[in-house]
């Protein structure tokens, strides 16, 4: 294999079906051998999942072949567009790590440029105004076997279609008395060729031309333009777009101009199981207050993925996992939780922390004592180097690490049972303390002050080692879990239940009195930890002065490798 084909790490670089069109064009000199895409988001909603694959994949393809990639809004629907969703999609593609640079551009900057295009195609002939309802247009349409009717007003003259579309701009009619579509052919098999609209009437208020327009260009007739004038040579789109390619490249072919045409290149969405991606479903249980917010933990949004504690790395590792294809298929949700579990075993510094506490009361260990035991800061990188636990008399255990009258297969603390305190002692249960209503509310326990740092003195052995945390020391926190927000695999996928009736009602657990040692005192928002034998936790922006919040990324058990090692 020749160097070029090794990425970084000496692995071979895996090359998809686009990357080897891209290779052809380079090799037959298409495009003086430019090789530019884009990511062309509409600012109706915030980015999800499903965007972050085609964003890797926009910008990861041109960097590949030394190109560009522009991010271009496609803002032709002004009724469903906010300058918030604008600013958020700048973060989350930034946030992933790529950059546009100084191609920033909105299929708004074109509306001067369409508009002259679509005066050129009525001179031309080839676009005329209709003034049927769009029910009746649409019953025109005919199906895919049976050929549409011509409109009425498909013969119009010239002067005429120049008239009332000047009239459209200038604010004479009302919403839906009049579209401007293209006269293409309505037998044609492809339903898009069919005429189709390409101007309609809204007297809405745009996020950047404010009340400039009361005419606004269509997708469809927006897109691929935008693409040609911003020299675009690969369209990577997903495969919905395949059959409007047809009338993308017949717009191409009537500017006067056209010298070359954008590839376009489609491949599957992505869908993940137990998770909704339509933005307009998203936007439902933000608005209907589902889920707090977009960046709501729970929500497949970016936003809500890097609140929950994923990395940019991690998302980028999968996209690269999950590859591309041409054929509609389901991810499994626990591969996402697998690359974040990934990268932070790598890197994420860990701590003790007990969530649900049981005091513990070390009998023999003398009342105001107080030392500091070294711990391993990451037991995947030395680098990382090690830090102190502070350890005295009154500590928090995990409740579930014991049980009074323990099951067989139940190998952690119980009465007269010795166990391990990680870094810490040896410790023997001895007494169990209860209230008035058969509670227990503390252990009282002995170390074995030989096995210091948690070692064995004599060779013996003990079954199990608990996480822990010194009472007198602990940062009280909030830590929120999280479930799936979905309890069914494909919640949109039943034709005649709506979606949320498929809402976990369990997706988020709020524990308000949990023990972390102080190593976290002072960590800012985002910072990422493993709470041991626990999973990872990040710091949540609510977190506000000595109120530290926690969020619970993922567990450590992972379902993904199971499946595999299977
Ligand atoms: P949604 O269907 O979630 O509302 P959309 O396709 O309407 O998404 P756009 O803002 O138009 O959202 O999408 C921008 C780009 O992201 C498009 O090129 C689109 O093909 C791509 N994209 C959207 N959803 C997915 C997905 N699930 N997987 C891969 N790419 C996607
Ligand atoms: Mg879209």
């Amino acid at each position: 294999m020749s160097e070029k084909n090794l990425s970084e790490a000496g692995t071979p670089i895996k090359k998809n079906f686009i990357d080897l069109q891209i290779e052809q064009d380079l090799a037959e000199g298409k495009n003086n051998k430019r090789v530019h895409t884009r990511f062309p988001p509409e600012p109706n909603g915030y980015l999800h999942i499903g965007h972050a694959k085609s964003i890797c994949l926009n910008f990861g393809t041109a960097e590949k072949y030394g190109g560009k990639t522009n991010l271009r809004f496609d803002d032709t629907n002004p009724s469903k567009e906010e300058t918030e969703y604008v600013e958020s999609i700048k973060e989350d593609v930034h946030w992933l790590g790529f950059d546009w640079e100084d191609r920033l551009y909105y299929a708004s900057d074109y509306f001067d440029k369409l508009y002259e295009f679509a005066i050129q195609l009525i001179k031309k002939g080839k676009a005329y105004v209709d003034g049927q309802d769009a029910g009746t247009i649409s019953s025109q349409k005919g199906t895919p076997t049976r050929p549409g009717t011509e409109s009425p007003f498909r013969n119009s003259s010239v002067d005429e279609n120049l008239d009332l579309f000047q009239r459209m701009k200038n604010g004479e009619f009302n919403e839906g008395a009049y579209v401007l579509r293209a006269k293409i052919d309505m037998a044609s098999p492809n339903m898009h060729m069919r005429d189709p609209i390409i101007y309609r009437i809204m007297k809405a208020y745009h996020h950047r031309t404010g009340d400039k327009w009361c005419i606004y260009p269509m997708y469809d007739f927006a897109h691929g333009q935008s693409d040609y004038w911003e020299g675009i040579t690969h369209s990577i789109c997903t495969l919905e777009f395949e059959v409007h390619r047809p009338l993308y490249d017949w717009f191409i072919g009537q500017l006067q101009e056209a010298d070359y045409r954008p590839r376009q290149i489609e491949f599957a969405r992505l869908n993940l199981s137990y998770t909704v991606m339509s933005k307009r479903k998203l936007l439902e249980l933000v608005k209907d207050g589902h889920v707090n917010g977009w960046d709501d933990p729970r929500m497949p949004t970016i936003s809500g993925l890097r609140r929950r504690g994923y990395t940019p790395e991690s998302i980028r590792n999968f996209a690269e996992k999950i590859g591309i294809t041409k054929v509609d298929g389901m991810i499994d949700v626990s591969l996402l939780e697998h690359s974040i579990r990934e990268h932070l075993n790598k890197t994420a510094q860990r701590v003790m922390g007990v969530l649900n506490p049981l005091k513990v009361v070390i009998t023999n260990y003398p009342e105001n004592q107080e030392e500091e035991l070294e711990a391993v800061n990451n037991p995947e990188d030395e680098s990382m180097g090690k830090r102190k636990v502070p350890f005295s008399k009154v500590l928090y255990i995990e409740h579930d690490d014991f049980m009074e009258d323990p099951p067989r297969k139940f190998f952690r603390l119980a009465p007269g049972r010795e166990v391990r305190l990680r870094y810490a002692y040896f410790v023997t249960c001895n007494d169990v303390v209860k209230d008035e209503n058969g509670q227990i509310t503390e252990l009282h326990c002995t170390c074995d002050p030989a096995s210091k740092g948690g070692n064995s003195p004599d060779g013996r052995k003990v079954k199990a080692t608990l996480h822990w945390v010194s009472a007198k020391h602990a940062i009280k926190s909030e830590v929120r879990l999280y479930d799936r927000l979905f309890n069914d695999e494909d919640p949109q996928g039943h034709k005649d239940i709506d979606f949320k009736e498929f809402m976990n009602k369990d997706s988020l657990k709020i524990l308000d009195e949990c023990y972390l040692e102080p190593f976290v005192k002072g960590a800012v928002p985002f910072s990422l930890f493993q709470f041991e034998r626990l999973g990872y936790f990040n710091i949540d922006p609510d977190t506000t002065g000595g109120n530290m919040v926690f969020n619970r990324t993922v567990p450590l058990r992972d379902a993904w490798q199971k499946q595999k090692n299977k």
